[in-house]
């Protein structure tokens, strides 16, 4: 018998578990999983629900203990892979178990898949001895969103620091909860990575709206407190009293294992298109610890992809499935906020040189609308639609093809606009190739193909194809296909019987 040992059971690490027991079922193999983060793993996705108070902390199970105890996977959970002896295939686990004894795991095929850390800013009097000042929280874990929500419960009001994707979650959630949240972020602009100066503006706007406090240009310099926060002081010198400090600024993917082996490392562990390390047959990476092609990345429908790569490969080496990188879609989670991007967008537009380059831009700020469409050659190079996002099906599925856009752009940004396709934004419209569920992969098709061996509920959709169980902005899609794939179906009493939105 074979064995195969997974390092860190996170998204991609549990992810791969679960592929390769499905395109197993009677495996030679023998499988170990260890995770340094307690029980089974979670959707860390639905952090930032949780956060919110919309979704409770033990409803975002993925996989939990007695899972790995039933399909007969050996789970090491509370415990971190210290070192691994390349030499002798051997993955070395610190003591941390209720033993308290250190272990040695021989392996045949080994998968890194630690995910990424919090970054710590460099800001003065953040760390104390015993870790981070009391009142301050990164935001990456169960356990650090446990920290947040009790600091919530007594916390008037909150900073915080990183405006990107998280960081707006982040500051969404504890708004919702009756904080008084001020958003500061050292840059120029609110999610520089995926905006446009006009965009920022318009959600920095929204934002105000909600009642959120949006400070750029200035990061925090260092906090205040003795024996717990009392405030930040910003890079201007500006004082912000709070008793709340929240850090997202970024995430650093885990290598230092994968260096300390040998291995060879940038930013991430250095794979080829088998996700295999280029320095050691025997070792794979997979999820945000992986850089492919010189790319990390921060979005969990790479790191499924890479386990559906790496599971089809390990059960059937000469299957020839190989990885060739991936489209990346962002979309908020943030109630009362719409927001998707995709590809590059921010940049495009603002220096006038490039003649290839057509930019279609719609803004109406006093809705808070503003999207814009870049296209090179008459094809989507990237997108931004904030604050209506009915289009993104539509525009996503034109970005991942490549495809040739139709000549009338505006009918993929204002789709009720007069002599517009009506079509563009209903489910109809979607040909059956487009990706309706970006996490997971899953295609209108295979939707409708759900449908016909008798999904007749998002719940039951879920069940077979996985669409919506990712971070779940994709719900009110599939909704709308059940909805009307039952219109459509002579056989279908009422459509309302479908309706089931708690997919
Ligand atoms: C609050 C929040 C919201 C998010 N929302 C979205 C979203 O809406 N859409 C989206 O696409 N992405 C989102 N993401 C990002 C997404 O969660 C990540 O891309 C995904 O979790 C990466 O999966 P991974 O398995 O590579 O890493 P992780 O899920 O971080 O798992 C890695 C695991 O390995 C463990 N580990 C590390 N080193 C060791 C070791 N030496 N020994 C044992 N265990 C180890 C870690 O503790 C961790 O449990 C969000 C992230 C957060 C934090």
């Amino acid at each position: 018998m074979s064995s195969l040992v997974v390092v860190g059971n996170g998204m991609a690490g549990a992810r791969l578990v679960q592929e390769l027991l499905a395109r197993d079922p009677a495996r030679d193999r023998d499988i170990t999983v260890v995770g340094d983060e307690p029980g089974g793993a979670y959707n860390r996705m639905q952090l930032s629900n949780v956060l919110a108070g919309t979704t409770r902390s033990d409803a975002i199970d993925l996989a939990p203990p007695e899972w790995y105890a039933a399909h007969d996977v050996t789970l090491v959970a509370g415990r971190a892979v210290t070192g691994i002896d390349r030499a002798a295939r051997r993955v070395h686990v610190g003591t941390g178990g209720r033993d308290g004894t250190a272990a040695a795991l021989p392996y045949d095929d080994l998968v890194l898949a630690t995910g990424s850390d919090a970054v710590l800013p460099p800001v003065a009097g953040l760390l104390t001895g015993d870790g981070l000042l009391p009142g301050v929280a990164t935001f990456r874990t169960l356990a650090d969103c446990v920290r947040i929500d009790e600091l919530a419960r007594t916390a008037g009001r909150a900073v915080v620091l990183g405006a990107g994707v998280l960081g707006l979650e982040a500051a969404r959630g504890l708004a919702g909860r009756g904080l008084d949240v001020t958003l500061v972020q050292r840059g120029r602009r609110l999610m520089e990575r995926q905006l446009d100066a006009e965009a920022a503006r318009t959600l920095a706007r929204s934002l105000a709206a909600l009642g959120l406090t949006v400070s750029t240009g200035s990061g925090v310099a260092g906090v205040t407190g003795e024996d717990r926060l009392d405030g930040v002081v910003l890079g201007d010198g500006r004082r912000l009293p709070c008793d709340l400090l929240v850090l997202c600024c970024g995430v650093r993917p885990r290598v230092e294992l994968a260096t300390a082996a040998g291995l060879p490392t940038r930013r991430g562990v250095l794979v080829d298109d088998e996700l295999r390390s280029v320095g050691d047959p025997h070792v794979r990476a997979i999820g945000e610890c992986a850089e492919h092609e010189g790319t990390t990345y921060g979005l969990v429908a790479p790191c499924w992809e890479h386990a559906r790569v790496v599971a089809d490969l390990l059960a059937d080496p000469a299957c020839g499935t190989r990885y060739r990188g991936s489209a990346v879609v962002t979309r908020l989670k943030a109630a009362g906020l719409e927001l998707a991007t995709v590809g590059e967008a921010h940049a495009a537009g603002d220096a006038d040189d490039d003649a290839d380059l057509e930019v279609v831009r719609f803004s109406d700020t006093a809705r808070g609308v503003y999207q814009k469409l870049v296209v090179r050659d008459g094809r989507l190079t990237g997108a931004i639609l904030l604050g209506d996002t009915r289009t993104v099906g539509t525009v996503t599925q034109l970005y991942d093809r490549g495809a040739l856009l139709p000549p009338d752009r505006s009918a993929l940004l204002l789709p009720r606009r007069a002599g517009a396709t009506e079509a563009v934004e209903s489910p109809t419209a979607l040909p059956a190739t487009a990706t309706v569920c970006q996490c997971n992969g899953v295609t209108k098709g295979a939707i409708v193909s759900a449908w016909q061996d008798g999904a007749r509920t998002a719940a039951d959709v879920a069940a077979r194809t996985r669409a919506t169980t990712g971070c779940g902005t994709c719900r009110d899609t599939v909704c709308g296909l059940v909805e009307w794939l039952a219109a459509a179906d002579p056989d279908e009493p009422a459509p309302t019987r479908v309706l089931d939105r708690a997919g």
